[in-house]
């Protein structure tokens, strides 16, 4: 037994705070880094100066050790006993979190005993450190870990080159004048499939302004994807390179740019949301710099980052079905759905899938949090920011933007509005759709009607080419940098062989300054084209040799063939074939039933003819054994209440519901497509059309059909 522990039981022992921060910055520092190390876009995607990412560092090593100091100082105020029991509670609660993450990985991150197993270890590891004093010295000598981790965090790894940034080489551009103006669009998760009817043409019943765009352009329907990941596709979109694999979205590790191409020939009007390759001194936004001066201040940015990084940690050390529960999900829905879903909804095994690495899951926790950050400034009010800043100057300008449109979280409606989407299932184990069908057809649902919205924007951008004279004497690129999959069961972004239709083939159209007719181009192009058929649409000629090629140029076959390239597996190779998959096509068109605009999608599957007849008429009264609990209507910040959601309960012996209707003051408006299974009941979602709640107080009625036409209502409990 420790003379020293025995001598003086209520005692602290020597050295604790040293050992203290030490023992916390195993439990905190390392797992943290050891994920936000392995690439550098969660400090890219939120445009961290180098003092920021050092601060960071700083703070995420020593924080949360200080807190626990700071306790255990509170604590000793109030005696010895009491800061001793708080000393051996911090050392025991870091050595629970210290085990945590590789007891939890071991167990494949889903299982919920490596909890109580770190839990003993911990408070077996304050039994020994208030005994041996053997523990006490050997973290006296991990003293300096906070110090060297942080080190080796930013100046060991890819976090290096955000740290310490070197210079940005000198490149000179293309040196002409009067070159035409030119438009730059990228758009973020748009598979081709959602912008098509039936007939394969774009859908200009839904999407008028994209069909616009298109008339007034060539279009390559047989366009793919360079990358099937933003912060990888993006970069070979801006820069026309394919680039080195571990090279960072930044002006530093691409020189070779759009930017510095043309900074020489045209005013450069430019918004990225998710990378920085514009280096900042080459944008001119004109008076919208003034503005820029009100962004929020070092000590506000810095707690943002915290707060994110905060919310990783969890992933990493929280088992999965709790880190879903707690932790917010991309959308800022809390994980309502997250929880005991029933075996038969899980994704079946799938050898194929399967192959993925388990860090894919991390990395796709942090890209989540990543996009988290760089979608929470309001993505239409960007858009329309960007749309203002185009002016009719005859000086030639740039006009480029990458927004995280339609991107989810989908939140946004054709209307313009704007809903809460609490109460939706979102934010799926593993990047994986459920295998309820309802489930993925919810998702393209919603995906449709953000794309919806997108069109809007899309039309007040043409809208302002024609007010400002530019639309005919422009030039332009419009692509979308990877698709979206929506079927049960699969990968919604990961791309496979069986996938491939969804996640490759995007929108691609070009127009060259004068071209005022549409034309269609079936050639095989990819994204990687976009810089070069800008340039010939400008009829410049880059000072450089570009890895993509003009799609305008009427080239014949690649010399290479085209592939997708992948984060976690080799690149797919595609081919110069146009993609024979038509399934998220298909799916979208059973949902939207042949009516017309939006009518089909918003009832999910209600007979057309039912929707807005009186639900009552029907009524074969209240269905037995059925009492249901709506969730209540959320519609802050001036968004639109449109999520029907809640929870049945069903007694035993009764059967349970597979359909069910939701009536909106006495009037049937949609089907829930989501009916999980849950303890005693199911958990059911809908999203009901906006114009349903405009004519009363939006009284909700839940129905389901029994056949020949009747209905059972099922009573609220
Ligand atoms: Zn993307």
């Amino acid at each position: 037994v420790d003379p020293d522990a025995r001598a003086t039981p209520a005692e602290l022992p020597r050295g604790w705070a040293l050992q203290l921060l030490a023992l916390w910055s195993f439990a905190v520092a390392q797992p943290l880094f050891d994920v936000l190390g392995r690439g550098a876009t969660f400090f890219v995607a939120r445009r961290a100066t180098p003092a920021e990412v050092w601060l960071f560092a700083l703070a995420a090593a020593l924080v949360p050790g200080l807190g626990a100091l700071l306790a255990v100082a509170l604590a000793r105020r109030a005696g010895p006993r009491a800061g001793r029991a708080a000393l051996l509670a911090a050392v025991g609660l870091a050595a629970a979190l210290v085990a945590q993450a590789p007891l939890s990985r071991a167990a494949g991150g889903e299982a919920l005993w490596p909890l109580a197993a770190a839990a003993v270890l911990g408070a077996g590891t304050a039994w020994a450190y208030a005994r041996a004093a053997g523990l006490r010295s050997f973290l006296a000598i991990l003293a300096p870990a906070p110090l060297v981790f942080a080190g080796l965090f930013l100046l060991g790894g890819p976090v290096r080159r955000v740290a310490l940034p070197g210079a940005v080489g000198d490149v000179t551009g293309i040196q002409v004048e009067d070159a035409p103006s030119a438009l730059f669009l990228v758009l973020d998760e748009l598979p081709l499939q959602s912008l098509l009817s039936a007939d394969g043409a774009i859908d200009a019943g839904r999407f008028p302004s994209f069909a616009r765009l298109a008339a007034l352009s060539t279009w390559f329907p047989n366009a793919t994807a360079s990358h099937e990941s933003t912060e990888l596709a993006l970069p070979m979109i801006l820069t026309g390179l394919r680039g080195a694999p571990d090279a960072l979205p930044t002006a530093a590790d691409h020189p070779r740019s759009v930017f510095t191409m043309l900074a020489s020939s045209h005013r450069l009007r430019t918004w990225e949301t998710f990378t920085n390759v514009c280096p900042p001194e080459l944008d001119d936004r004109g008076e919208l710099d003034a503005r820029e001066l009100e962004e929020p201040g070092l000590a506000a940015r810095l707690g943002a980052t915290l707060r994110d990084a905060a919310v990783v940690y969890g992933h990493v050390v929280l088992p999965g079905p709790l880190a879903r529960r707690l932790l917010p999900a991309i959308d800022n829905t809390w994980g309502a759905f997250g929880d005991a879903a029933a075996p038969a909804q899980q994704a079946a095994p799938d050898p194929e899938l399967e192959a993925t690495p388990v860090e894919s899951e991390q990395a796709e926790a942090l890209d989540r949090e990543a996009k988290t950050a760089a979608a929470r400034t309001a993505r239409p009010e960007l858009v329309r920011e960007f749309i203002a800043a185009i002016d009719g100057s005859a000086e030639p300008t740039l006009y480029l933007l990458h927004v995280l449109l339609p991107h989810g979280p989908f939140v946004h409606l054709p209307s313009g509005a704007d809903y809460d989407p609490f109460g939706l299932p979102s934010d799926f184990p593993g990047g994986r759709l459920p295998q309820a069908a309802g489930i993925a057809d919810q998702q393209l649902q919603r995906h449709l009607l953000q794309l919806g919205a997108v069109d809007r924007l899309i039309g007040a951008l043409l809208a302002r080419l024609d007010e400002v004279g530019l639309t005919e004497r422009i030039a332009w690129v419009v692509l979308a940098d990877h698709g979206i999959n929506f079927q049960p069961g699969e990968y919604v972004r990961q791309a496979f062989p069986r996938n491939v239709g969804e996640i490759a083939w995007v929108p691609f159209l070009a127009k060259r300054p004068g071209q005022t007719q549409g034309a269609v181009d079936a050639r095989a192009v990819e994204t990687l084209d976009a810089l070069p058929t800008l340039l010939d649409a400008l009829g410049l000629e880059s000072p450089w040799p570009l890895d993509g090629r003009s799609a305008l140029s009427g080239a014949g076959p690649r010399a290479t063939p085209r592939a997708v390239q992948r984060r976690f597996h080799e690149p797919l190779v595609l081919g110069d074939a146009p993609a024979t998959s038509r399934r998220n096509l298909e799916r979208k068109l059973a949902l939207q039933a042949g009516a017309p605009g939006w009518s089909g999608l918003w009832a999910a599957g209600l007979p057309l003819e039912l929707v807005g007849t009186p639900a009552a008429e029907r009524s074969a009264g209240d269905a037995a054994g059925l009492v249901c609990e709506l969730d209540p209507p959320r519609a802050r910040d001036g968004r639109v209440p449109i999520v029907v959601a809640g929870r049945i309960e069903i007694a035993p012996g009764t059967a349970t519901p597979t359909e069910l209707w939701i009536a909106v003051d006495g009037r049937l408006r949609a089907a829930a497509l989501t009916l999980e299974p849950r303890r005693n009941g199911i958990r059911f979602s809908a999203l009901v059309d906006e114009a349903a709640w405009s004519e009363g107080p939006g009284e909700v009625e839940l129905w389901i059909p029994r056949g020949e036409g009747r209905l059972e209502r099922v009573p609220r409990s």
